[in-house]
């Protein structure tokens, strides 16, 4: 249920409505927007009776939100919504480039592709320090190590830290060492992790589950929303089909409903979409005209030593060539790479 307030509002009204919510046993999720005040209502809506809060001065009318997710559509916040980090900017008229390699593998690699990164004007560093891998013999990713490496190296350049959070037990630990804190696509639906992360006061990429409908992706953002962290960004990261000719099958379709549907920004994951770096540059270029607002991508100081994901990682050169092409066609659509 959303309560629009009437455009001249005051905050005392506005303050007597958030406490009707609370006194019905409600959470409130006041919207502030351009010209007018939204309050979200979340919980079980079902027994209120509407006109209990559409008496209440300031309040314009009541809204029924019809989808079963509420606080992440676009009926309750019509408005495109923007996340902010430290460093830049995710939303509205700008193309996020976040890159770096699929994990944190030694403090070298990180501080050198942080300084290659920030050199082409890319403020959000990705890398795994715990990471999901199918096999137990795999490497599992350096732990709090490679947290503080990364700490180290947002100190030392200044670049944002993009990194995943595997279980509930390292959330302290990952929270602190991130700029925004990764679900990876195994996790989408781990309510337990997404209701840890619901607490957090960092940004959440929620990466869509690889067999996940968009109903289903957009009530795993509900569940972070519902906890009121309100700063999600959805990434497409590739699904599951019979296609065997790529990793994933990179869903960009999935983009226009998103957009329709949903407020919060998307971004594209061509590398795991596709899993052969020779596919990325092209599905890269996709999701920016496809109506994207960013992408996530994994590089590579030297792409044949890595130790995950390697075959999809592009080297330095390739991707300051993609940038370059991206920078072009953001120009074409009206748009400001960052
Ligand atoms: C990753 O980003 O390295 C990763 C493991 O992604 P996903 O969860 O999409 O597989
Ligand atoms: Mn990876």
């Amino acid at each position: 249920m959303l309560v629009v307030m009437k455009n001249h509002a005051t905050p005392e009204q506005i303050d007597q409505v958030l406490g009707a919510i609370r006194r019905l046993e409600l959470t409130a999720h006041p919207l502030p927007g351009a010209t007018r005040t939204a309050i979200g209502i979340t919980g079980n809506v079902g027994a209120v009776d509407p006109r209990s809060l559409e008496v209440l001065p300031g309040v314009l009318e009541l809204i029924r939100v019809t989808k079963p997710y509420k606080l992440a559509s676009r009926e309750m916040h019509a408005e495109d919504t923007t996340i902010r980090t430290p460093q830049t900017t995710i939303g509205p008229g700008t193309f996020t480039l976040i890159a770096g390699p699929c994990s944190v593998e030694n403090e070298e690699m990180i501080l050198r592709t942080a300084d290659f990164l920030r050199g082409l004007g890319v403020n959000l560093m990705r890398a795994g320090a715990y990471k999901p891998r199918s096999s137990p013999y795999a490497f599992q990713g350096m732990g709090q190590e490679g947290l503080d490496i990364l700490a180290r190296a947002r100190e030392k350049t200044g670049i944002g830290i993009v990194t995943e959070l595997l279980d509930t037990d390292n959330a302290d630990a990952v929270e602190a060492a991130a700029d925004i804190i990764q679900i990876g696509t195994r996790n989408m639906q781990n309510f337990s992790l997404l209701k840890r992360v619901a607490r957090a006061r960092k940004p959440v990429l929620l990466k869509r589950g690889m067999a996940a409908t968009l109903e289903e992706w957009l009530m795993a953002a509900e569940y972070v929303m519902a906890g009121e962290n309100y700063e999600v960004v959805l990434c497409e990261r590739g699904v599951r089909t019979f296609s065997d000719h790529s990793r994933n099958t990179l869903d960009l379709s999935v983009i226009p409903p998103v957009r329709a549907l949903s407020h919060l920004p998307i971004l594209v994951d061509p590398s795991h979409g596709t899993g052969k770096r020779d596919y990325v540059p092209a599905m890269a270029l996709a999701a920016l005209a496809a109506g994207a607002d960013g992408l996530l991508i994994e590089i590579h100081p030297t792409p044949e030593k890595a130790l995950s994901d390697g075959a999809q990682s592009l080297d330095f050169a390739a991707f300051a060539s993609l940038v370059e092409r991206l920078r072009r066609l953001a120009e074409v659509l009206g748009r400001t790479l960052n």
